[in-house]
């Protein structure tokens, strides 16, 4: 069976890059009827924390990347990564270095000097004489010195290293804590995982943990080097390109199926298909399909399928999203008009969340002031007369439904010779404080007749005022 894992450090917030690597992941177990682990690999006590395994966490959750083991914490498995140590050393695959770090230090500064790589020279690969027990030591793994690690990358095709360029590496640093290239070598072997993805900067560790792999017996999984993500400016993606944690766009308004349908077509690809539920990228996601080369981040595109995804899921859903949003903004929604319904008119025109609270805000506060410019051009005296009238028509109304809204206002219109633009915006900014709204009729009607009339009230109040 197909298992693969997701083993971010802890060290910062879930990124996209990080995302998109656990996609790639969780897709291509779901796709084959595999399974999928979440592994955290936070040995690095100081650089680790807390609050970034909780972001990791977080991050999976919101955009549903479910884990079927773990999380799995390494800090949790020292015990186990002695106990391959001890094997590794019983057995001749790895040694104990004694030498100081002078000496490494000396050693590097005269491989540099003669223009060599710089690595250690196995100075106690096979020492015979050791130094008094307990003298301050490293672990090495005993690399072979002959021949070549050959593996065939899922992306990335076939991958030749030779063994003289990879030197013993160190395996438990002087304090006896295991490093990266052993526990997760351990991990993978233990957990069963058959294909490792993850990002192309672990492209050069691949052939020291395959020798780590074969030194204990274990199977060799498959690898699939996933390339970096560049910003759109065609350097690798960082903070400065904006938002780079998934949490990040949660806040800013996007939906999940939006970031993860942009982040699966990032670096791959079905035919020119640009849009995939969930379940289609489960069914259509293969390794086989993605590029080799780093893939450009393009934040219009994104808000592009954020559009699209609001505009198409059922306005129930988006509006426990939108309640976020309101209760991020301290606005409260229960007194004002059904959030599913404020979705349903206002959907065709927000790119994302925090826009379309940002614009519906009106429905449930009031606001401070009227947008100066539609002011000035809506809020004039030649309009008093008209909205008053459509004041007193829609008081008088005998049920509150958007056909009868729309049925005063064209007959207002009428007996005030104005165009029914003439009287329908200056009633928008009216009631919304701006000159943008979904379908007056429909806004006025989600509005109620209470906070409409007391928007028309202060608007009449605001032109006599201004006449004076
Ligand atoms: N913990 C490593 C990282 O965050 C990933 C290890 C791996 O996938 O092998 O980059
Ligand atoms: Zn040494």
């Amino acid at each position: 069976m197909i298992k693969t894992r997701f083993a971010p450090s802890p060290t910062g917030y879930l990124h996209v890059g990080g995302a998109r690597t656990a996609l790639f992941a969780w897709l291509y177990a779901r796709r084959h009827g595999g399974q999928f682990v979440l592994r955290i690999e936070d040995t690095d006590r100081e650089r680790s924390t807390p609050e970034s395994v909780q972001a990791i966490l977080d991050g999976m959750a919101w955009l549903g990347l479910d884990y079927d083991e773990g999380p799995y914490y390494q800090s949790e498995r020292m015990d186990r990564y002695n106990e391959v140590l001890d094997q590794l050393i019983a057995e001749g695959h790895a040694y104990r270095c004694y030498c100081s770090r002078e000496r490494l230090d000396a050693l590097r500064a005269e491989q540099m000097a003669s223009k060599q790589k710089p690595r250690y020279d196995g100075c106690c690969r096979d020492l015979t004489a050791t130094p008094e027990r307990g003298a301050p030591h490293v672990i090495r793994f005993r690399n072979p010195t002959e021949g070549d690690v050959v593996f065939k990358d899922d992306i990335r095709g076939p991958i030749v290293f030779n063994n003289k360029e990879l030197d013993d590496l160190i395996i438990a640093r002087t304090d006896g804590t295991p490093t990266y290239n052993l526990t997760v070598v351990v991990d993978d072997w233990d957990m069963g995982i058959t294909h490792i993805v993850r990002g192309d900067d672990h492209v050069n560790n691949t052939p020291r943990q395959i020798n780590i792999l074969k030194a204990l017996g274990a199977d060799i999984p498959q690898y699939a080097h996933v390339p970096m993500i560049l910003g759109d400016d065609g350097k690798r993606l960082s903070k400065r390109h904006g938002a780079v944690s998934v949490m990040q766009y949660r806040d800013d308004g996007y939906l999940p199926e939006a970031l993860l349908n942009y982040l699966v077509r990032l670096g791959w690809s079905h035919g020119d298909q640009e849009v995939f539920s969930r379940d289609e990228m489960v069914e259509l996601f293969d390794l086989s399909g993605v590029s080799k080369s780093a893939a450009a981040f393009n934040t219009s595109k994104l808000q592009w399928l954020n559009q699209h995804y609001i505009k198409e899921h059922a306005a129930a859903d988006t509006a426990k999203r939108l309640a976020f949003h309101f209760n991020q903004m301290g606005i409260d929604t229960s007194a004002g008009p059904a959030l599913a319904e404020v979705v349903e008119a206002q959907c065709e025109r927000a790119k994302t969340l925090v826009e379309m609270a940002e614009n519906s805000r009106f429905f449930y506060q009031e606001f401070e002031s009227y947008d100066e410019k539609a002011a000035n051009k809506n809020l004039k005296v030649d309009v008093q007369q008209p909205l008053q009238a459509l004041r007193d028509a829609f008081a008088a109304l005998s049920d509150w439904s958007a056909q009868l809204i729309h049925d005063a206002l064209i007959v207002t219109a009428e007996q005030h010779e104005l165009k029914l633009g003439k009287l329908a915006q200056p009633l928008r900014v009216a009631i919304s404080g701006g000159g943008v709204s979904p379908p007056i009729d429909v806004t006025v009607e989600l509005l109620g007749r209470d906070t409409t009339l007391s928007r028309l009230d202060r608007a009449l109040a605001f032109i006599a005022e201004r006449a004076e």
